[in-house]
């Protein structure tokens, strides 16, 4: 017998969650995970917790705070005189908070009866895993079924070679112990800008620069073209079509050479350069293709529609699968994937991805844009409600941006949900909720939404897809 029904490798919001919901469901579980924290501890929680999601969006708020305290206190009467940055200060309380969630998932699992073990798995065979502490020494646990869920690591490209003093990934952008002066940010995807976002608010002038020649390609196009506007007006240079070609420290200062689209060779010079064009998945020491799993040629653990890989009592999850990159879609493949193991008949509805970019105002969006559509070939009618006209929006002191509605022009049926706007992550909780039901625009035109509140906008501009809204 073995000493597992489930073993998950890997702690990250995939790992985690599948060791939770497999403990629910009556599974004997253990997580193995390897991840060292800068203080020398092993800790749960993944990239998410440790170095993405949430260590990003702390920092993301704090800046936000010292950021309107310059620039929009005195709107409210309140004279902020001689704000400062204590950056340690700011580091220290993200750090926090990590440290807070990532024991809090020791606590889970504890609550939950896992069995957390300490250290890096590696397949002996399809049921038997070796597990290295990080003391060296081993020891090898058996399981019915194993889940993958190792997730990524940043990309590194040859042109800009991270050093960790000058030129770093987004692990390293996540604790500078001052404010650089100039800010270079090699790609303006989610994690560029937030981070670009981070050190400009708190005094940096930050450059990004982009290859594709368009700005958020994957987001609807005017909603970019808004939160491009916004993002310049908050001194953030972006720009699109420039290819970084090489990056060197010279003289304690980072020459940046990228080819511009329409200007040919361009140079920036800065004191600190982001590398953040993307994640690849990670597998290292795993020798899962000995036992006969299959990676792709990006590097991606193949499976099946229900998670599994080639070899079938093993399956993957997150990360490490592809698709969204993102950490909801870990935790609910691991979900499903538990939840099948018990032989329910879960499924996930991949085209209903929530997909949220934390600038100020944030980018939230969930289902198709107009320009996939049109490709597609279907009839469909928008609605847009600006944050303009919107009385919450305006007390809030923040009218940018906007809601738009994308519905089928014959069944009214909702497509896509596009929002520029504050708190847009959150307003964009209903419009995934209304795609999960089959929403028509209809049914949000006529239910009753809050007053004075965002989500007023969110009915506007359901309202509008029939051209009717209220205060627009
Ligand atoms: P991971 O979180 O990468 O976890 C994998 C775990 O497996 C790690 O802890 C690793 O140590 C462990 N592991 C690997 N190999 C082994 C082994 N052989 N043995 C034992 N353990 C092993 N996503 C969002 O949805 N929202 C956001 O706001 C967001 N912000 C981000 C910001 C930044 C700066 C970054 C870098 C990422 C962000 N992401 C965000 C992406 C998100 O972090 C990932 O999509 C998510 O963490 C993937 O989860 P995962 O469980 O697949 O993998
Ligand atoms: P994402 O994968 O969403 O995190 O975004 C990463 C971004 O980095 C993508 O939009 C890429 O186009 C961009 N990128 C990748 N390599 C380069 C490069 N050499 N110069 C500029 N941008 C790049």
């Amino acid at each position: 017998m073995a000493d597992y029904n489930v073993v998950v490798i890997g702690a990250g919001p995939g790992g985690y969650v599948t060791a939770i919901r497999a403990a629910q469901l009556g599974f004997k579980t253990a997580c193995i995970e390897k991840w060292i924290s800068p203080e020398g501890k092993n800790v749960l929680g993944g990239t998410c917790l440790n170095v993405g999601c949430i260590p990003s969006k702390a920092l993301l708020d704090s800046s936000h705070h010292f950021y309107d305290m310059q620039h929009h206190a005195a709107e409210h009467g309140i004279q902020c005189k001689e704000v400062s940055m204590d950056v340690a200060a700011m580091l220290k309380r993200k750090d926090e908070i990590v440290s807070s969630l990532t024991q809090g998932i020791a606590g889970l699992f504890k609550k939950h009866k896992i069995t957390r073990i300490e250290g890096a798995a590696s397949f002996l065979t399809t049921h038997q895993l070796q597990v290295t502490a990080p003391d060296g020494t081993t020891q090898t646990v058996t399981a019915d079924t194993i889940i993958i869920a190792t997730g990524s690591v940043p990309v590194r490209i040859p042109v800009a070679p991270i050093d960790n003093e000058y030129i770093v990934d987004s692990t390293g952008a996540l604790k500078f112990d001052s404010v650089p002066k100039r800010l270079g940010v090699i790609g303006a995807g989610a994690i560029g800008l937030e981070l670009g976002s981070v050190w400009g608010r708190v005094g940096s002038e930050v450059t990004v620069l982009e290859a594709l020649p368009d700005f958020l390609a994957v987001a609807d196009r005017k909603i970019a073209a808004a939160a491009l506007k916004e993002l310049t007006k908050q001194g953030l240079a972006i720009h699109t079509g420039a290819s970084v070609t090489s990056a060197a420290v010279v003289n304690g200062e980072v020459v940046v050479k990228y080819n511009d689209a329409k200007k040919g060779e361009q140079e920036i010079v800065v004191d600190k350069l982001i590398v953040a064009v993307g994640r690849k998945p990670y597998t290292e020491g795993l020798n899962a293709e000995a036992i006969g799993i299959k990676i792709n040629e990006r590097g991606f653990i193949e499976v099946d529609a229900e998670r599994r890989t080639a070899v079938p009592n093993v399956y993957a999850i997150g990360d490490v699968i592809g698709g969204p990159m993102l950490a909801h879609k870990a935790s609910e493949e691991g979900v499903m994937v538990a939840e099948r193991l018990a032989g329910h008949k879960t499924e996930m509805h991949y085209d209903i991805m929530p997909w949220v970019i934390y600038t100020f105002p944030e980018v939230a969006w969930v289902g198709k844009t107009e320009e996939q559509l049109k490709a597609e070939g279907v009839e469909y009618k928008v609605g847009q409600f600006p944050f303009a006209a919107s009385g919450r929006a305006k007390a809030h002191g923040n009218t940018s941006g906007m809601i738009r509605m994308i519905a089928d022009a014959k069944t009214d049926r909702v497509l896509g949900i596009h929002i520029f706007g504050i708190s847009a992550s959150e307003l964009l909780a209903e419009a995934v909720l209304a795609m999960e039901f089959d929403a028509s625009s209809e049914d949000i035109a006529r239910t009753i939404h809050g007053h004075p509140t965002l989500a007023e906008a969110m009915h506007e501009a359901a309202l509008a897809v029939d051209g009717r809204p209220i205060h627009f």
